[in-house]
C-alpha cells in the first residue's frame, strides 16, 4: 500500500483523474532503464553489445544515450563485463532529464550540490567529454566514497569531490552552471509492488526536505554568476517539495524560470506543473515521477 498521506497530498494537487493516472504509474514493476557512457563506449557500441547479449532494448527519442529494456533484470545486467568496465551506468531514466535540461558545456565551471551516488555528476562529465570542470559536493561520508568510486569507474576524470554540506560552502565560489538535485522524500520513485521503496516515505520526511531544498536552492542561487542558469530537482512530484521550494527562492531573487526544452521531450509523461516552463514526470512502468526546473539568474 502506498503511504496514506501520499495519496491524500497528491488526490488535493493533481485531482481524481490525475491521482489515478499516478498510482496506476506506481503499481510496478519499473523497467530496468540504463545509459551509455561516452567516456568509455558509445550509444552504437552499447547497442551490439545488448544485441550481442540478446537483451531486447529501445530508444527513447530524447536521449542517443537513454536505453529501456523491457525484459532485462538489473542482476542480468550486473553480469555484464560493459556494466563491470563502467561502458553502462543503470540510471532511471526520469534521473537522465536535469542534467540534459542543463546542458553542461565544455570549458565551465560546474557544481553539482548534492552529488552522490553519482549518476548525474558521471552523466555531465560525458557530456562534456571532460571537459568542464565540475566540483561534486556530497555531506554524507560513506555516500561520498561511492560518488567516489562511481566517477572513477566511469572514467569521470575532472572532478573535484567534496564533502560538505553545501548550504555551508563559502560566498566566494562562483559557479557557470549548477545542479541541485536536491535530497528529497522520494514520492515519485515508490512501486506499489515494493513495500521497500515506500518505507522512508512520511509526511515529516516531506515537511524536513523542503526545508532544506529551500536553503539548499537559495544557496545555489547565490552561487551562481549572473546571466547563468542552473536546474533544480528532485524525484518527488509533491508541489511541497518542488513549485512551492522554487516559488520561495525566486521571492526576491534576481532569476526566473527558464523553460526547458530539448529534441523529443514531446515523448515524456508529463503531469499538469503549476509553474510554467517546468517538467513534472508522471510515474509510469518506464518512468519514475521526477521534477525538473531551469532558472536563470539576472
Ligand atoms: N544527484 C545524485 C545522483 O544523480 O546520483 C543523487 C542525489 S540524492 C537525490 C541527494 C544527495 O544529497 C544525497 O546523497 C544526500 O546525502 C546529499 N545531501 C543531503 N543534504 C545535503 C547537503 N546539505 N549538502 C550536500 N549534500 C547533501
Amino acid at each position: 500500500m502506498l503511504p496514506e498521506y501520499f495519496i491524500q497530498a497528491i488526490e488535493k494537487q493533481y485531482g481524481a483523474e490525475e491521482s489515478a493516472r499516478i498510482l496506476a504509474g506506481m503499481a510496478g514493476p519499473r523497467r530496468v532503464t540504463l545509459r551509455a557512457n561516452r567516456l568509455k563506449s558509445t550509444p552504437e557500441a552499447v547497442a551490439d553489445m545488448l544485441k550481442d547479449q540478446g537483451i531486447a532494448f529501445e530508444r527513447l527519442p530524447w536521449s542517443q544515450d537513454a536505453f529501456l529494456l523491457p525484459e532485462a533484470s538489473e542482476r542480468e545486467l550486473w553480469r555484464l563485463p560493459a556494466y563491470e568496465r563502467g561502458e553502462i551506468y543503470l540510471q532511471s531514466l526520469s534521473s537522465m532529464l536535469p542534467s540534459i535540461a542543463l546542458a553542461p558545456e565544455p570549458g565551465r565551471d560546474i557544481l553539482d550540490m548534492a552529488a552522490a551516488p553519482g549518476g548525474k555528476t558521471a552523466q555531465m562529465a560525458a557530456m562534456t567529454a571532460n571537459r568542464a570542470q565540475i566540483t561534486a559536493c556530497e555531506m554524507n561520508k560513506i555516500r561520498a566514497e561511492k560518488l567516489r568510486y562511481n566517477l572513477e569507474k566511469q572514467g569521470a576524470s575532472r572532478v573535484n569531490v567534496m564533502v560538505r554540506d553545501a548550504r555551508k560552502l563559502e560566498d566566494f565560489f562562483r559557479f557557470d552552471q549548477i545542479l541541485l538535485d536536491a535530497p528529497c522524500s522520494g514520492s515519485g520513485t515508490m512501486l506499489e509492488s515494493d513495500p521497500g521503496s515506500c518505507r522512508a516515505f512520511s509526511e515529516k520526511l516531506v515537511h524536513n526536505s523542503a526545508a532544506v531544498q529551500l536553503q539548499l536552492l537559495r544557496k545555489a542561487l547565490s552561487l551562481l554568476k549572473p546571466g547563468h542558469s542552473l536546474v533544480y530537482s528532485t524525484c518527488s512530484i509533491l508541489a511541497e517539495e518542488n513549485e512551492n521550494i522554487v516559488r520561495a527562492a525566486l521571492k526576491g531573487a534576481p532569476a526566473a524560470v527558464e523553460p526547458i526544452a530539448f529534441p523529443g521531450m514531446e515523448a515524456l509523461p508529463l503531469l499538469p506543473c503549476a509553474l510554467p516552463g517546468a517538467l513534472c514526470v508522471c510515474p509510469t512502468a518506464e518512468y519514475e515521477g521526477f521534477f525538473t526546473v531551469r532558472l536563470r539568474k539576472g
